[in-house]
């Protein structure tokens, strides 16, 4: 990366921008390398001036929420990585408007306490607003899609506005057309419907302590690293093909749930990647299935 553009992003970012900055200081399962340049985007002006200032240099980029889903290849990402921080959140009634940065539990607990329901799936989540939104997030029933009625976006080819209504959106399984769409979301409208506060409070505490027995919520992951297969739970799927406790390297199948690969202190890339595999022929060999991947690996991105 020349010096020239270096220069220029240092002038034009200041302290919002990072050069070589370790994705694993930004990602859940703590693993990955550098990203050539990182920009926080603490509000929507610096998502628009990131993607003019790849468009000007030719750069390539890769949008990051808070980094819970994702697997960062040891090498690190070429181009620009934009970390969308924006995260401000606004009360319109039963309506809210969430920056894309937001915490999406944190989203959860503040429309509880306002007697608002529709978001208790989400205590437990641990990626952002929009994060959540493009992965159609969900658990118990619940998932994002159901309450979203709009989805702004910052357009990549001319940092234009582009709002997508509900009859524009689709939303399935931990996947949603809003990849189609060329840009980064900036905004998600939601719509609730009213509750009694301790009614959902009550909810959120039963899936939260449905969570904590589960899930190896203490532990880095990357949450369910494969999605379900035809209404079977891939977890159980793995558990019963033996795979509980497979490792390689720093990278473990977790005992407490088959489908969360957790990493420890020197796992690298390479490690879970092999764990992966190990663990999609073991299942292939015991059910004849062929699990798909639930988490995004930069290195096919790459
Ligand atoms: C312990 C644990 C438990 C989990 N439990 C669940 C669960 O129950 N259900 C569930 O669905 N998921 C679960 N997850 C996975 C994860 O939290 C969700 O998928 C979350 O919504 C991802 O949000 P993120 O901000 O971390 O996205 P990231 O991991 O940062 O990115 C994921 C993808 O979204 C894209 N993206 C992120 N933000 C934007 C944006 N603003 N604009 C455009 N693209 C964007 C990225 O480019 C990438 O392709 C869990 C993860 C962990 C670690």
């Amino acid at each position: 990366m020349g010096n020239t553009l270096l220069e220029e992003a240092r002038r034009l970012f200041g302290k919002n921008i990072a050069l070589a900055e370790p994705l694993s200081k930004h990602c859940s399962f703590g693993i990955g390398g550098p990203a050539d340049l990182f920009l926080s985007a603490a509000d929507i002006r610096l998502l628009r001036e990131g993607l003019a200032f790849c468009r000007e240099w030719s750069l390539p980029y890769f949008v990051l929420g808070r980094g819970t889903n994702v697997l960062v290849p040891d090498a690190g990402v070429r181009g620009m990585v934009i970390c969308v921080r924006a995260g401000s959140v606004q009360f319109d009634r039963n309506r809210v408007v969430a920056q894309a940065g937001a915490s999406l539990q944190k989203l959860a607990r503040m429309v509880a306490e306002r007697g608002l329901a529709g978001m208790e799936f989400a205590v437990g989540i641990p990626g952002s607003v929009g994060g959540a939104a493009i992965m159609n997030a969900g658990a118990h029933g619940g998932w994002i899609g159901e309450p979203i009625e709009e989805v702004r976006l910052v357009e990549t080819s001319g940092g234009g506005e582009v709002r997508l209504g509900k009859s524009d959106l689709r939303f399935g399984y931990r996947e949603s057309n809003l990849r189609r769409f060329p840009g980064i979301i900036s905004e998600v409208i939601l719509v609730l419907h009213e509750d009694e506060p301790q009614a959902i409070k009550e909810r959120m505490d039963q899936f939260l302590l449905l969570r904590k027995l589960s899930q190896p919520i203490r532990c880095r992951s990357a949450g369910s690293v494969f999605k379900n297969v035809e209404g079977q739970a891939a977890g159980r799927l793995i558990d019963l093909a033996g795979c509980k406790g497979m490792r390689r390297g720093g990278a473990v199948v977790s005992h407490k749930h088959a489908n969360f690969i957790i990493t420890s202190g020197g796992a690298t890339y390479s490690d879970v990647k092999a764990l992966i595999e190990d663990v999609r022929e073991k299942v292939r060999a015991a059910h004849g299935v062929e699990l798909e991947l639930e988490i995004i690996d930069l290195g096919d991105w790459a």
